[in-house]
């Protein structure tokens, strides 16, 4: 199977999914992780240039720890929006990986570019496969699954899936630790400790799951992709 995470910002897979990639990878799935903007609004003493560069070498090293392939649609930080151009870049984003599951953010999240990209990911999936939407890229061959994943701090999300990550909680920590330029950035932003973060949210659906860590999901059931089976690791 091909497994597609897109999130808005380089660090958003790795907080929010990264377990689940883990357990793909582990399966031999085939795992392609992109982050839809350049990371360049993330620093408060570098310039645009300087950050992006960086957070881009962080997000291929991060991928490469469970031997994913980082992909990105380069839309500057806060520059996601409903328009042709960007819904064209993840269009292309899914042919480069014609998968078979993709997932994203939630409809509803704690920012702007996190909204769009989830509304661009639901357009997109379906005219990845037109053939005359012409675009850079073939047009992918299959009308993949599409999961929402959760939101930051679980906010306004009721979960319809969970995937157990207690073994792969340490390598999502580790994916995270290469974002090394988000570290401090978080913590200014959100005072946030990121591994603590990641801990308290796994934990906290976990225990609505039974299970010691989790992350936590909602598909998007529409047609004709209807779920008989489970599809989730
Ligand atoms: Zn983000």
């Amino acid at each position: 199977m091909k497994v597609l995470a897109i999130g808005a910002h380089p660090d958003d897979i790795e907080i929010i999914c990264a377990g689940t990639m883990t357990k793909y990878s582990k399966r031999g799935d085939e795992v392609f992780i992109c982050h839809v903007c350049d990371g360049s609004k993330g620093s408060k003493t570098l310039t645009s240039e300087e950050i992006a560069k960086i957070r881009r070498a962080e997000a291929i090293e991060s991928a490469s720890i469970i031997g994913a392939k980082s992909l990105t649609a380069g839309i500057p930080d806060g520059e996601v929006v409903l328009d042709l151009s960007c819904r064209l870049k993840i269009v292309d984003v899914i042919r480069q990986a014609d998968p078979d599951l993709i997932i994203t953010h939630n409809p509803q999240d704690y920012m702007t570019d996190h909204i769009n990209v989830s509304r661009l990911v639901f357009e997109a999936t379906y005219l990845a496969s037109l053939r005359l939407v012409k675009t850079d890229y073939a047009p992918s061959t299959k009308l993949p699954y599409l999961y929402y994943m959760d939101t930051l701090g679980g906010i306004n999300f009721s979960p319809t899936d969970f995937v157990d990550i207690t073994d792969t909680i340490d390598t999502k920590i580790s994916m995270m630790m290469k974002m090394q330029s988000q570290i401090g950035w978080l913590k200014d932003m959100h005072d946030s400790d990121v591994e603590e973060y990641i801990k308290v949210v796994a934990r906290y659906r976990g225990f609505q799951a039974a299970v010691f860590y989790a992350e936590a999901f909602i598909q998007a059931q529409m047609y004709p992709q209807g779920l008989t089976k489970r599809i989730l690791p």
